[in-house]
This record gives C-alpha cells, structure tokens and sequence, in this order.
C-alpha cells in the first residue's frame, strides 16, 4: 500500500515542479513513507535522518518529511525529538502534501497532518492521473480497519474501513491499463471487507475484468471472516482472477487467535479452504504467521505447524510478536526469547521444505507467465507465473507485458528458470 502511495504522492508532487531524482545527495526534499508494522520502524526513520544530515552536512539542508503510519502514530515525538524534520503528514493526509512542501519552501515551519480525512486523500488523488505505467501495478480500493485485532497499530493508524467508489476504481483501472499495465493487485488492509454502496470486492473484480488488456488480477489482504461467498464463486467464474490467496490465519490454536481479537476458528479457516479449493482445486496459499504470541504454549505452536502442514502454504511469512506501543496486546507478557526463537526457527525450517517441495513440483511443468522487464542485458526476462512465482527465460523476442506458456526447467528457492514453450494454449483474453 505504501508503494501505491508513494507513486501517488510523486505524481502529487510533480505538480509542484519536484521529480524523482536518483542522486540522494540531490534532493531537495526527502519524503520517507514509513511502515508502522516493521519492528523498530520509528529507529529505523531516525537512522535514516541521520543518514541525510550527513550527506548535507555542507549544503543547504534539504525539505525532510515523514510520511506514511509512523508519522501517524508517533507525529508529534518525531517533531520534538528530530528537529531536522520539517513535516510528519499521516496515511489519510497526504491531499496537504504540495500545500505543505509550499509552506516549508517559504515560512520554514513545521507541520503536522495527521487527521483522518481519506475521503478527502482519495478526492484529490482522483484529481491527478496515475502515471504508474508498470506492468504489474497497485491499487488501493480500501483502507483501514474496524477489526482491532490486539497486536495491531493499523486501526490506529490507519483509521476505520473505507472503500473507495466502484467508478473511480474502474476509471484508475483504465488510466493504468492504457499506461501499459496488464496485472493490477487491488489493495486493502481489509481487502475483501470492500463495501461501497453494497458493491462488494466479488463486483468491481467482475467490472475490472471486462477491460481487455487487463490480463490478470489479484488482490489482498484479506481477512478470513470477510470471504463472502460471492468471491469464492468469483474464483470460479473470473479467469483473469489469479489462483493464489494470501490469507493471514497468525496461529494455529483456536485460544490464541481469541485473544488475538481474530474472530474466527481454525475450523472455520480450514472449511473456507476447503470451499475454495472445491471450486477451483489449483488455488494455493500463502498466510502471515506470529510466532511467540503472549499465552502461546508448545501446545498452541504445535497447532501452528499442523496447520501449516496440512495446508501446504507455499509462502508462510512468520515472525516472532513483538509489541507495538498502544496496542492491547503489548501490555501483555511475551514469551521467553529464547522459546520463540526455537519455535520460530522450526516453523521456518517446515515452511521451506514445503515451499522447496512445491518448487520441485513445478519442474519439467508448464506455467503461463507475464514479463515485467528485462535482466541482465538484453537476452533475459522477467516474469511471473499465476502464483507469483519469479521466472527467468532467456529469450531474443522481446516479452515485456506479453503472457507466454513457459516450460520451467530448473529452480532455487527464490528463481525459477524456463523456456518459452510452444504458443499460449490459454485464453486470457476472457
Ligand atoms: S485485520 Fe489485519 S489490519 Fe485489521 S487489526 Fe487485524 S491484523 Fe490489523
């Protein structure tokens, strides 16, 4: 989502006479769109400042705004304790952000933005065209969240739900397809909790699809209680929508995830994979783990990796919990470092043969990849498979935004190699 914004807020800024410059030590102004959810993300803002006050330690010193969920959740701190911050603007504020670079320009006072104005962000945002022209692009349709779950900053930092209009979705769609994109990943802290005037997530992926250059889409993140039976059949019925699901399920023991707030059972995850898998049984998974939640016992964790077995996830993210200031769940005591970090390590150790076994799988198969862009000199292109996979062939043609049917030959853990087969058997075209 920050990547969204950040390409958003660069198409804000040209109108203000800045562009992107790939000399740091340049810069006029610095924007650092910040991630709360990363451990130690406000150090991580510092160390950059500091990295930029050496770089100009003998110029003039350039603008320096931090943007994004830090500046949320920690605005004010930041101010006081980083002088050489000119401005902290918040998620849902990023309409003041031209206004606010103009007032630095000439006053040189700080400013802090930090209100819940989305409806506003989005408004202005829709005022100015996407130029993002990449092949696989984002888009945000929803932000925030209502869910509260109890280890999370985004309800706080991100405000509650908000979905944007089916319209202006389907116009940016189309602003984007003519720029050259050919995959859109429709974005959502709560994605499938999308909901503008009874218009699900299920409806403007049907609208979507009808434009034809658009080839592939995708979306996330979505939450397990949110999938709808209409996005199942939507599975079924949309080719264009890609066959991997990113469904964060945190843990595997039905107590942890009640006192995570999550809101559901395993049981019920399980019977929504089944659900999907029945109606289009190619689907896979990948899922967010948290290793170490306050409570967890050996019983819990073994849950975990049950579940991780029996789902064969083929990308399972898992970190041990740590707090995050503010939420409920930091008050709670956390669980000894050194068990997490043995659980941890045994999670990830199940996760990658997993992974590895189903990149064996793919051997000696065919997969039907879109290129992105060129590697290494003018013979190699990359792309991605319909589960995201990373693939390289070696071609003289020139693939970028073009689906090709490829026979994978090798592959590691990160890269898979092939061969452009014979010619495209599928119809993507829908
Ligand atoms: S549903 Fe996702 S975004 Fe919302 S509180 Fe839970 S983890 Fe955070």
């Amino acid at each position: 989502m920050n990547e969204y914004d950040s390409e958003r807020i660069y198409d804000m800024a040209k109108k203000i006479n800045y562009k992107r410059t790939e000399n740091l030590s340049e810069a006029d102004c610095y924007i650092l769109n910040t991630c709360h959810i990363r451990e130690k993300a406000t150090e991580k803002v510092y160390h950059d400042i500091g990295r930029i006050k050496k770089k100009f330690r003998n110029k003039k010193k350039p603008i320096v705004i931090v943007a994004g969920c830090v500046a949320q959740a920690e605005g004010e701190i930041l101010l006081n304790r980083e002088k050489y911050i000119n401005a902290v603007i918040g998620p849902q504020s990023y309409q003041k952000l031209n206004e606010t670079i103009i007032n630095i320009e000439k006053k040189y006072k700080k400013v802090s933005s930090t209100n819940f104005d989305v409806i506003d962000k989005f408004d202005t945002f829709n005022s100015i065209k996407n130029l993002n022209s990449k092949i696989s692009s984002y888009l945000t349709i929803q932000e925030g969240c209502d869910k509260f779950c109890k280890f999370c900053v985004v309800p706080y930092t991100r405000g509650p739900e908000f979905s944007r209009s089916i319209n202006e979705l389907v116009d940016e769609c189309k602003v984007l397809v003519n720029n050259g994109s050919r995959e859109i990943t429709l974005l959502g802290q709560n994605v499938n909790a999308y909901n503008f005037d009874g218009k699900r997530l299920s409806d403007l992926i049907y609208e979507i699809s009808k434009i034809k250059e658009l080839k592939r889409i995708r979306y996330t993140t979505s939450h397990p209680i949110d999938f709808t039976s209409d996005l199942i059949d939507a599975h079924k019925s949309i080719d264009k929508l890609m066959p991997l699901i990113h469904l964060p399920v945190q843990s595997g023991s039905n107590k942890i995830l009640k006192n995570m707030n999550r809101k559901h059972k395993i049981e019920e995850y399980l019977q929504l994979i089944k659900k999907l898998k029945k109606i289009k049984p190619a689907i896979r998974f990948s899922s967010d783990f948290i290793i170490g939640y306050p409570g967890e016992t050996e019983s819990d964790f073994d849950q975990t990796i049950k579940l991780l077995k029996e789902v064969e996830y083929i990308n399972s993210y898992s970190f041990i919990y740590s707090p995050r200031p503010g939420t409920p769940a930091a008050k709670k005591d956390i669980v000894q470092e050194s068990i997490s970090k043995r659980r941890l390590v045994k999670f990830q150790k199940i996760a990658e043969e997993i992974k590895k076994k189903y990149k064996k799988s793919l051997i000696n198969k065919k997969s039907f990849v879109l290129f992105e862009n060129k590697v290494r000199g003018e013979e190699e292109f990359f792309g991605r498979d319909e589960f995201s996979n990373s693939v390289i062939v070696k071609s003289n043609k020139n693939l970028i935004g073009k689906i090709e049917s490829v026979k994978i030959i090798d592959g590691n853990q990160k890269t898979l190699f092939g061969i452009i087969d014979n010619k495209l058997e599928k119809d993507f075209a829908a």
